[in-house]
């Protein structure tokens, strides 16, 4: 795939331009029945001031509310719960920003899986605690000069693991996408559906599940300015690389979009548009001022695109992602201007 993104990504490579190995919109009713009980279906939320600021009917999926706190649960238990009992009793192994270690570490827990988890030693001192919290195996890396993917491969290999990476996976994908199945089930069908973009897991599934149950939905994502790479591969059609991005967006610090990831939203999504951090401050100073919602930087960017009026939602019923709730308190504070 010419991009150095793919070939890091491990035996992706030899994937180039085969669709064959895609999840589709029947892996994401399978990952719903699997994860049914063990995930919550957490709630639709609607808020008329945030209708009267965009003139849109707007639906959002509290996944702040999710398990550990964030959508990436879903993904996490699906793709565990995949694994052949062998596998799953040698354990599994992640690398993450955080999210999907807790996720990981949680979801093998409930599946009696060991999970090793290697983690940016800059990670928010809340997840790291909560991963350890968890019962998981925490390895620390530098993120500016150690290749987080390389380690993992490294010990899988030595310890027999199997790496569950935190976007770039079959099983993973087809999980976030029970988010936006639950979504159009409670809300139904919507105009659009706006999705936060990280590694493309969640929007990639998402896509899926609306393409399949909300047909003629414009499905968008949205990520940090700092790290525009999937709005600049989307618009160059090729996967682009940058370099690690500075944004308080920490779950969405990914320096590419994976094959599978960017082959579905590349077929599937409709535009990938960008928010500043100031409008991430912004937009968690709304959800916890409005809606009672203590909601993460990067689970903002999907909001702060519609409420900054930078998707056309007018008459329109949209979907609105809400992908977590996992900060610390302090950093909530000090962003929000809650401390005094
Ligand atoms: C991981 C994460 C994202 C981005 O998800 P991808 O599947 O990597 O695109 C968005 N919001 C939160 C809260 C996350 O943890």
């Amino acid at each position: 795939m010419g991009s150095g993104a793919a070939d890091r990504d491990g035996a992706t490579s030899m994937r180039d331009a085969d669709t064959d190995g895609l999840p589709t919109f029947a892996d994401v009713a399978r990952a719903a029945e699997r994860i049914a009980g063990a995930a919550h279906r957490t709630p639709v939320l609607t808020s008329r001031t945030a209708d009267a600021m965009t003139g849109g009917k707007l639906f959002f999926k509290a996944e702040n509310l999710q398990r550990a706190g964030a959508f990436k649960f879903r993904g996490a238990y699906n793709a565990i719960s995949a694994l052949p009992e062998a596998a799953r009793a040698r354990g599994v192994i992640t690398f993450s920003s955080g999210n999907h270690a807790q996720a990981i570490a949680l979801a093998s827990r409930l599946l009696g899986a060991p999970a090793t988890i290697i983690m940016p030693g800059d990670a928010p001192a809340a997840k790291i605690a909560a991963t350890r919290g968890y019962g998981a195996d925490v390895v620390l890396y530098d993120r500016y000069t150690q290749d987080r993917e390389a380690l993992g491969r490294e010990i899988a290999q030595a310890r027999g693991l199997t790496l569950i990476p935190p976007f770039n996976h079959r099983d993973v994908i087809a999980g976030q996408g029970t988010l936006a199945l639950e979504l159009i089930e409670t809300a139904g069908p919507l105009d659009v559906l706006v999705a936060c973009l990280g590694g493309g897991g969640q929007l990639a599934g998402c896509a899926l599940a609306a393409a399949e149950l909300s047909q003629g939905c414009r499905v968008i994502g949205v990520e940090p300015e700092a790290g525009d790479d999937g709005q600049r591969s989307f618009r160059e059609g090729r996967i682009v690389t940058i370099p690690v991005p500075r944004t308080i967006a920490d779950g969405a610090q990914s320096t590419a979009l994976g094959d599978l990831t960017f082959a579905i939203i590349r077929a599937q999504v409709t535009d990938i548009l960008t928010v500043t951090d100031a409008q991430l401050v912004e937009t968690m100073r709304f959800f916890a001022s409005r809606m009672k919602l203590v909601v993460e930087p990067t689970g903002c960017l999907a909001a702060a695109a519609v409420l900054n009026g930078l998707v056309d939602v007018r008459d329109k019923r949209v979907g609105v992602v809400i992908s977590g709730g996992n900060v610390d308190l302090a950093t909530f504070a000090r962003l929000t201007g809650a401390a005094t």
